[in-house]
């Protein structure tokens, strides 16, 4: 086995808590037991919630606890440009679509669902725009959001470390929002193409991500990338 590469990836919003030191703890024991190598990644794209403040407050923490990391720490924002690219990437090879529904339209359509007691979902109705259309109406300066398409058949299943075999069918997830119409990615875009580019091999993580892992691992998939091992804490 190569060296195995985890890492530990707080957001700055708020002080280091003792869930956080828990899977930062198990991920630096899983590096010093397998000879691998131990990262830090601060998640400093909100950058409304985010403080320098608190960056240092985590970093601090962890020279305390005594987790030291292997290589300096990666900061999350500083990636957006390679994060726009892979987004880039999805659009070109159709595993994305600009999606120009607006938050009123979106609002109305949720509302709609509850009414009716159903679960909502994204329909899915910018996802057959021709192509023309859609070209015209970004180059007019129409607002739009970029969605991941779901592939409609099969299903997302990994061996998870803790919980075993996880199987979710596609068609339980929505085409999910992967960049905001600010231009800005969303969480589980930018979390695997870091991972991609810190060559993390084990995601380990509180179990609180479990429902994010199928749509990361099908981003891997669009991306042409070996999804990394995961276990849910
Ligand atoms: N930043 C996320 C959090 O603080 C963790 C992301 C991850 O481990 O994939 O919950």
């Amino acid at each position: 086995m190569t060296k195995p590469r985890v890492r530990f990836a707080p957001s700055p919003t708020g002080h280091l808590h003792v869930g956080g030191a828990r899977t930062a703890l198990f991920n630096y024991l899983f590096a010093r037991h397998n000879d691998g190598v131990f990262l830090l990644r601060i998640e400093d794209t909100d950058r409304e919630r985010s403080t320098p403040e608190m960056t240092a407050a985590i970093l601090d923490a962890m020279t305390w606890l005594g987790l030291e990391v292997d290589e300096p720490p990666v900061f999350q924002a500083e990636g957006l440009d390679r994060h726009t690219q892979d987004v880039g990437r999805l659009l070109d090879t159709n595993a994305a679509y600009r999606c120009f529904c607006t938050p009123d339209e979106l609002k109305q359509r949720r509302e709609g669902a509850r009414a009716r007691g159903e679960p909502y979902r994204y329909d899915g109705r910018c996802r057959e725009l021709p192509r023309s259309e859609v070209e015209k109406r970004a180059e007019a300066g129409e607002p739009y959001a970029i969605r991941f398409a779901v592939p409609k058949e099969g299903d997302v299943s990994w061996d998870d470390m803790v919980h075993g075999k996880t199987t979710i069918a596609n068609k339980e997830l929505d085409d999910f929002i992967i960049q905001r119409s600010d231009g800005t990615p969303v969480y589980n875009m930018a979390v695997v193409s870091d991972d991609i580019a810190m060559g993390v091999s084990h995601v380990l993580r509180g179990d609180d991500h479990l429902s994010n892992t199928p749509k990361q691992i099908l981003l891997y998939r669009a991306l042409v990338h070996e999804p990394p091992e995961f276990a849910h804490l």
